[in-house]
């Protein structure tokens, strides 16, 4: 695809290593939202291609050769996929450019990026699933398997396509899974193209099925089919409780990785440039619309009046604008859906009696979802601009005049995804890391992920673990064997 916006061709359901039509004949418009225009269509799918495409899942668990293969070829396949990712990187990123309005620059170095990391690690440690002998008083020999779960079905949201689908299927493949791979709605192009590409690097047909629709019909027919044997689920804590409680209605495991409302806290001892270039990141990144963005400022009294007029005038100079210029730090929301929630929040903060410091209002330009980056001081403790996750380029801000404070506002949301806190002093930041209700606490930076350490929430935002070691093991069952060994008798001595 070029530069410049244009029609793709319609895309299909990829079942069985196949590309192939809906059984309903029904398809969807994807929109650029950098644009609003048509960028082309997938296909609606209904519960019966979910049927087939978990048959077909099943059946390449079953009697296929990917889960007998030893995993040092499943790896090779897997370096095989990360090696296509940054052969086709100029394709991807226009792709999800496109799909997601995400820069160009930042699709390239973080989301293309991660996507292929995250194939190489899964690759490194497939071969190290081992299971362990065990000791016991008894006369036996005893050991453990550790096997794959079998037919996956992974669900993920619009924000990070490329990079959650790829977090999944990568750990689900390398444990010797098949997967059957549910995107989200508006933004399923990565998926299809991933497709595509895993075939392309040795996947055998029936291992990665990608099914596009709406959630409430594929996601839901996933959640209840008696051929899928586990759930990974990323979205929305409404809906991942939905999933939470059906997949444990039919007994089948899940992991959960939902919503996130992070604390970023600014104590009086932080190096100001570095805390300042963290807080801006934090809310700023993929428009806000990330799961471990950090909307939520904590500041040390005595700087609050400091920190928001940095603010004032350094948020409104972050390039925002055509997603396709290198230059572009800030692209349109993801869809019109986002930008008027957004715009209800900030609706709702006047009402609350908040101060909107800078942005507050959309940006018009080439009829695409843009929203200013925006700033809001003086809301009420109680505020629900405060409570729940606004997904979107909006930081709220709040002093605090001790560290208990600090940490009693962090810990007073039911999300517990990320947190963040800026400070010289080392001690206080290994005592405030501890005490934050969250699955990962970054100190004097932001958002810095690797595909080897885990990532996930505590609370309302899920559980389960992505990245890391812990990630594989979420994607296998483990196995006893206890072999008899009856004392040696004298005719066999
Ligand atoms: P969402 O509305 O919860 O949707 C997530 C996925 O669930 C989509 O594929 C959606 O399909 C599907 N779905 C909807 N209803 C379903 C049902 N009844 N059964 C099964 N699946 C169903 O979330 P979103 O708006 O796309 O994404 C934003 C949310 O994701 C935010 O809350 C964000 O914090 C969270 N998130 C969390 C992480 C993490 O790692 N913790 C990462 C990224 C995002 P449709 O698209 O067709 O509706």
């Amino acid at each position: 695809m070029s530069e410049e916006a244009q029609q793709l061709p319609p895309r299909q359901l990829f079942v069985g290593g196949a590309w192939r039509d809906g059984n309903a004949g029904m398809r969807r418009d994807v929109v650029d939202p950098a644009t609003g225009g048509i960028l082309t269509t997938v296909v609606e799918a209904d519960a019966t291609d979910v049927d087939v495409a978990v048959r077909n899942a099943r059946e390449a668990f079953d009697d296929g050769p990917w889960p007998r293969m030893p995993a040092r070829d499943r790896a090779r396949i897997l370096h095989r996929a990360a090696d296509l990712i940054r052969e086709r990187a100029d394709e991807l990123v226009a792709l999800e450019s496109h799909d997601v309005g995400k820069p160009v620059s930042l699709c390239r170095a973080v989301d293309v990026e991660t996507a292929a990391q995250q194939y190489e690690y899964c690759a490194a440690l497939a071969q190290g699933l081992d299971g362990a002998t065990r000791s016991t008083p008894i006369p036996s020999f005893a050991y453990t398997m550790r096997l794959p779960v079998g037919v996956v079905g992974a669900i993920t949201p619009f924000n990070f396509p490329l990079i959650l689908s790829s977090t999944k299927i990568a750990a689900a493949l390398a444990a010797g899974n098949v997967v059957v791979h549910k995107p989200a709605d508006d933004t399923p192009l990565s998926a299809l193209f991933m497709a595509e590409l895993l075939k392309d690097a040795g996947v055998p047909d029936g291992v990665l099925n990608v099914v596009t629709g709406s959630g409430q019909v594929v996601g839901e027919a996933l959640l209840r089919h008696p051929g899928v044997d586990k759930i990974a689920f990323t979205g929305s804590t409404a809906i991942g409780r939905h999933a939470a409680s059906v997949a444990g209605e039919h007994l089948k495991p899940v992991t959960m990785e939902l919503g996130g409302n992070a604390a970023h806290i600014v104590f009086d001892d932080a190096d100001l440039d570095v805390a300042i270039g963290a807080v801006i990141k934090a809310f700023v990144f993929n428009s806000g619309q990330f799961c471990m963005a950090g909307p939520r400022l904590l500041v040390a009294r005595p700087l609050h009046d400091t920190v928001l007029g940095i603010l004032e005038h350094a948020v409104p100079t972050v390039p925002i604008g055509n997603p396709r210029d290198p230059a572009t730090v800030i692209g349109p929301m993801a869809g019109e859906r986002q930008l008027k929630k957004v715009e209800e929040y900030i609706e709702l903060a006047r009402k609350e009696g908040g101060r909107i410091v800078c942005g507050g209002e959309r940006l018009d330009l080439d009829g695409g979802f843009y929203y200013r980056p925006t700033v809001i001081a003086d809301l009420p403790a109680d505020s629900r601009v405060i409570a729940e996750e606004v997904f979107g380029p909006v930081l709220t801000v709040q002093p605090f005049d001790d560290e208990d404070e600090a940490v009693a506002l962090a810990n007073s949301t039911p999300y517990g995804l990320a947190a963040g806190l800026q400070t010289r002093d080392v001690t206080r930041a290994h005592r405030v890391a501890a005490r934050l209700d969250a699955g990962i606490v970054w100190v004097n930076d932001w958002a810095m992920l690797d595909p080897a350490v885990p990532f996930g929430g505590v609370k309302d935002s899920g559980f389960g673990r992505e990245y890391g070691p812990e990630s594989l093991e979420a994607y296998t069952r483990v196995k006893s064997v206890v072999v008899s060994l009856p004392p040696v008798t004298q005719e066999q001595s």
